[in-house]
Parts: C-alpha cells; sequence; structure tokens
C-alpha cells in the first residue's frame, strides 16, 4: 500500500498547484483524478469558453479588415471542425499538466477519491478508469477538491 505526506483529491488548477509545489519540497505526494487533468479550467471553463470567445470574435475582425481595405471572404462556419480543433487542444493541455505532475515526482492516481478514514483514501471508478480500484495511505491528509457542489451543514 503506498504511503505518502499529501494526497489531492482533484487535479484542477488548485489540486495541480498544490501537490506540484509541495512534491518540489520534498514531500512524497499524490494526486488523483476522476474525470480531466486540468480540471475546470482547462476543460470545461476558461480554456473552451476563451476559444468559443475567440471564434466569435472571427467576424468582427473580417468586418474590421474589410474597413482596411482588405477583400475579406468568410463563408460558413464548420461547427465540427472548431470543437474537433477545440478538443485537440483541451487535450494537449490535459497532457502538459499531466506531464507536469510526473516531473515534479508527484504520484498520479486515475480514480474518483475517497477517504474511508482519517489516512487511508480509496480509489473508485470514475469517467477517466471505469475499473479503478486501489487504497493508499496518506499521513498528512490536505484535500483540495474542488468545483463538486456540497450543502452546508451549520
Ligand atoms: C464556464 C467557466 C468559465 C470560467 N472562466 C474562467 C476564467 O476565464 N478565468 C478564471 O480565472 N477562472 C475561470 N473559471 C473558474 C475556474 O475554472 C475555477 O476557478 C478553477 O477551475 C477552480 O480550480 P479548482 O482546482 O478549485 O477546481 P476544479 O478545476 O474544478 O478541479 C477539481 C477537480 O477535482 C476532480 N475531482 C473532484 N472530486 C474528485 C474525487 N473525489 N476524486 C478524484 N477527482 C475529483 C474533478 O474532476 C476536477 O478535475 C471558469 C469556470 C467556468 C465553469
Amino acid at each position: 500500500m503506498p504511503d505518502f505526506d499529501l494526497f489531492v483529491i482533484g487535479a484542477g488548477s488548485g489540486g495541480v498547484r498544490c501537490a506540484r509545489i509541495a512534491a518540489q519540497n520534498g514531500a512524497r505526494v499524490a494526486i488523483a483524478e476522476s474525470r480531466h487533468w486540468g480540471g475546470t479550467c482547462v476543460n470545461l471553463g476558461c480554456v473552451p469558453k476563451k476559444l468559443m470567445v475567440y471564434a466569435s470574435e472571427a467576424v468582427e475582425a473580417a468586418d474590421d479588415a474589410r474597413a482596411y481595405g482588405w477583400d475579406v471572404q468568410l463563408g460558413k462556419h464548420d461547427w465540427p471542425r472548431f470543437i474537433a480543433a477545440k478538443d485537440k487542444e483541451i487535450e494537449r493541455l490535459d497532457g502538459i499538466y499531466k506531464s507536469m505532475l510526473g516531473k515534479a515526482n508527484v504520484e498520479l492516481f486515475v480514480g474518483r477519491a475517497r477517504l474511508i478514514d482519517a489516512n487511508t483514501v480509496e480509489i473508485g471508478p470514475g469517467p477517466l478508469d471505469e475499473n479503478a480500484e486501489q487504497a493508499c495511505d496518506s499521513v498528512e491528509d490536505r484535500d483540495c477538491h474542488g468545483g463538486a457542489p456540497c450543502a452546508r451543514t451549520d
């Protein structure tokens, strides 16, 4: 059973940074991701949003260019081609996040992580791996996950 100083649940912006900095400072660090490396920002939020905004601005840029004397013909927009290019870019960024963690000696677990007691994390199936199953000891737990809404009890 692997043993770590820090087990980070969720490889989003916060979790990746936390894991890398801790590992670079000598801690034995693991990180688990159930859905997509890079989290919400890379896969669902900031990055796809910006690519869509840039795509929408092309029409305005063409209008401006015409005003400066260019003979610009935009033609029809190809949505499937745009989505394929967006997905390719996101896949590239996911790979960069994964390799940055690997280079920092962070151990990667694919699957949905769950604390089963104060020092033990269980990895179960998630969208990235439907068959994931593993248990890990973590001496110093610091839970860094975000993204999933929860109700306050107080
Ligand atoms: C549409 C949209 C647009 C946005 N645009 C911007 C922007 O332009 N600029 C900006 O600064 N911010 C933007 N944000 C906000 C930004 O995405 C978040 O602030 C950021 O992603 C939060 O990072 P995080 O690490 O806390 O959580 P997340 O990035 O959500 O990461 C959490 C990760 O944990 C994983 N996870 C959760 N539970 C488990 C579990 N039990 N086991 C394993 N893995 C688990 C999830 O799969 C996820 O990958 C946007 C958000 C959205 C939704």
